[in-house]
C-alpha cells in the first residue's frame, strides 16, 4: 500500500502547489506570460497602470475575430467601445466567447484579425507587462494564498501600509468581517488555514484591486447566485472599485448590470443586440426575453 500511496502523496502536494501558484487569473496569466506567440515588439510602449498615474483607460475593440483552432470560429467580427471611466456588461448564453474577450484584452492570446486598443494604440504595441500592469481582474473564484488574510490584500500592491490594507478592505465591505476573526488581519487563510467562502473570497479579491488600482477593471462575475446579504455587500463592493475606472464586466445576473452604460447580448461570436437595460426591455428581444427568464427563476426560487 505504501507503494502506492507515496506517489499519490507526491502528486498531491505538486498538485498544491501548482493550485497555490495560480492565486488568479492575473497570477496566472503572469506565470504563463511566456508564451512564445505573444512577444513584446522591440519598441514596445509602457502605459501607465494606476488611476493615480492618469485618468482611466479608453477600450476599443475594432472587428475582432478569433479562434482558438483554426478550425472553429469564436469570434466573428465583434466591435465596441468603452470610453475612459465607462462600464460595460457582456452577456450571453455558455459559450457564446464572453470570456474570451477578457482574455483577448488581457493579451493571454491575439487576435486573429482586427484589433483590440487601448488608449488609441493597439495592444500588441505595449509590453506585455504594461499591458496587465494596467488592468485589475476580479475573477469568479479567487484562490488564496497561504499566508495571512492582510497579506492577500495587500499583494494588491507590495509595500501598501497597514493602514491602506484596512482602507481597501473597508471599501470592500470586508473589514468588519476580517476584524471578527481571532487573530483579524494576522489569520491565516488559504488551504492550510481558515477557508473563506466563495463571497468573502471574492470580496479579498475586490479589496486586492482596490489596493493595485488599475486604470482597468475586468470583472468575471461568480456564476453561482449568493444569498441576498452577500449578494447586496458583494455589489456594494463592486460599485466601490469600478468608480471612475473603465470597467468591463463578464455579467451572469442580469439584476447587477442594470445600470451599465452600455449592455452586449453575445452569441455565436457575435454581438447580437447592444444598448442600455432600458433600451434592451423595450426593443422586446433577446435580452427582454433573458430577463423575463430571469425573473421567473428568482420567483421560482422564492
Ligand atoms: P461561459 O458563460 O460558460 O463562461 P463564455 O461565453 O465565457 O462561456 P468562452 O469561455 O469565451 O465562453 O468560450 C467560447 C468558446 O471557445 C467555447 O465553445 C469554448 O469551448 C471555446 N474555448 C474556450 N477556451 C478554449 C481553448 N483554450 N481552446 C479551444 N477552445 C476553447
Amino acid at each position: 500500500l505504501m507503494q502506492l500511496y507515496l506517489p499519490l502523496n507526491f502528486l498531491g502536494s505538486v498538485y498544491s502547489s501548482l493550485r497555490n501558484s495560480l492565486v488568479d487569473l492575473e497570477h496566472m496569466f503572469g506565470l504563463m506570460d511566456e508564451r512564445a506567440d505573444i512577444t513584446d515588439s522591440a519598441s514596445a510602449l509602457v502605459l501607465p497602470a494606476r488611476l493615480d498615474e492618469a485618468p482611466a483607460a479608453d477600450i476599443r475593440f475594432e472587428d475582432v475575430q478569433f479562434s482558438y483552432r483554426p478550425d472553429r470560429e469564436i469570434l466573428r467580427g465583434i466591435s465596441f467601445h468603452v470610453p475612459a471611466g465607462h462600464r460595460v456588461a457582456i452577456v450571453g448564453p455558455t459559450g457564446a466567447g464572453k470570456s474570451t474577450i477578457s482574455r483577448l484584452l488581457f493579451r493571454f492570446y491575439d487576435v486573429t484579425a482586427g484589433r483590440i486598443m487601448v488608449d488609441g494604440h493597439d495592444i500588441r504595441d505595449y509590453t506585455q507587462a504594461a499591458l496587465r500592469g494596467a488592468i485589475g481582474v476580479v475573477p469568479q473564484d479567487t484562490i488564496l494564498f497561504n499566508d495571512t488574510i492582510g497579506y492577500n490584500i495587500a499583494y494588491g500592491r507590495l509595500g501598501a501600509t497597514q493602514a491602506e490594507v484596512e482602507q481597501a478592505a473597508r471599501l470592500a465591505c470586508i473589514h468588519d468581517f476580517i476584524m471578527s476573526l481571532p487573530e483579524g488581519y494576522a489569520t491565516r487563510v488559504g488551504e492550510r488555514g481558515l477557508k473563506l467562502s466563495g463571497g468573502e473570497k471574492q470580496r479579498v479579491a475586490i479589496a486586492r484591486t482596490i489596493l493595485k488600482n488599475p486604470r482597468v477593471l475586468l470583472l468575471d462575475e461568480a456564476t453561482s447566485a449568493l444569498d441576498t446579504g452577500t449578494e447586496h455587500e458583494i455589489q456594494t463592493a463592486l460599485r466601490a472599485v469600478a468608480a471612475n475606472r473603465t470597467t468591463l464586466i463578464i455579467a451572469h445576473r442580469l439584476s447587477t448590470i442594470v445600470d451599465v452604460d452600455e449592455i452586449l447580448v453575445m452569441g455565436h461570436g457575435q454581438i447580437l443586440e447592444r444598448g442600455t437595460h432600458r433600451a434592451l426591455l423595450e426593443r422586446g428581444g433577446l435580452y427582454a426575453g433573458m430577463w423575463a427568464a430571469q425573473a421567473e427563476e428568482d420567483a421560482e426560487r422564492g
